[in-house]
């Protein structure tokens, strides 16, 4: 296997939480390489131009609003298997749901505010990547 590159996100509430350190802790514990790192407050714009997939969807207008209503953290993680192994770590979609053990789980508060985001699959993590991040921030 090779080395892989994935988008994540630590989302407002695990930020506001103070749940950050510990969830950064967590990528490191599981072999990830932080290859970039940034706190980041987004615009309404963004929010909207990165969930675009689920523009139709009844929850994407409290989606949007709950992605800007206070700073993530946003970065590239590097591991073998990185895409599937960082959504295998932050657990199902809903906390309630996820698995004992899994991010979402220990620290998600809602099916909205769930702590964590992760590209579903590698195409997705190259666009989300340079959604964020130039070339000259991955290091
Ligand atoms: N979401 C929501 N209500 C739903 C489904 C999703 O508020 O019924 C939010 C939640 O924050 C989720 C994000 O929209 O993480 C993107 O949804 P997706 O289905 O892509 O889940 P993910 O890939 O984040 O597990
Ligand atoms: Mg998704």
């Amino acid at each position: 296997m090779s080395l892989e590159k994935t988008f994540a996100m630590i989302k407002p509430d695990a930020v506001a939480g103070n749940n950050a350190g510990k969830i950064l802790a967590r990528i490191e514990a599981e072999g990830f390489r932080i290859v970039a790192l940034k706190k980041h407050q987004m615009t309404k714009a963004e929010a909207e131009g990165f969930y675009a997939e689920h523009a139709a969807r009844g929850f994407f207008p409290a989606l949007v609003s709950y992605m800007i209503s206070g700073p993530i953290y946003v970065m590239v993680l590097e591991r073998e298997d990185a895409v599937a192994h960082w959504r295998l770590v932050m657990g199902a979609t809903d906390p309630a749901k996820a698995d004992a053990g899994t991010i979402r789980k220990e620290f998600g508060q809602s099916i909205e505010a769930n702590a964590a985001h992760g590209s579903a699959v590698p195409a997705d993590a190259a666009r989300e990547v340079t959604y964020f991040f130039s070339q000259s921030d991955l290091i």
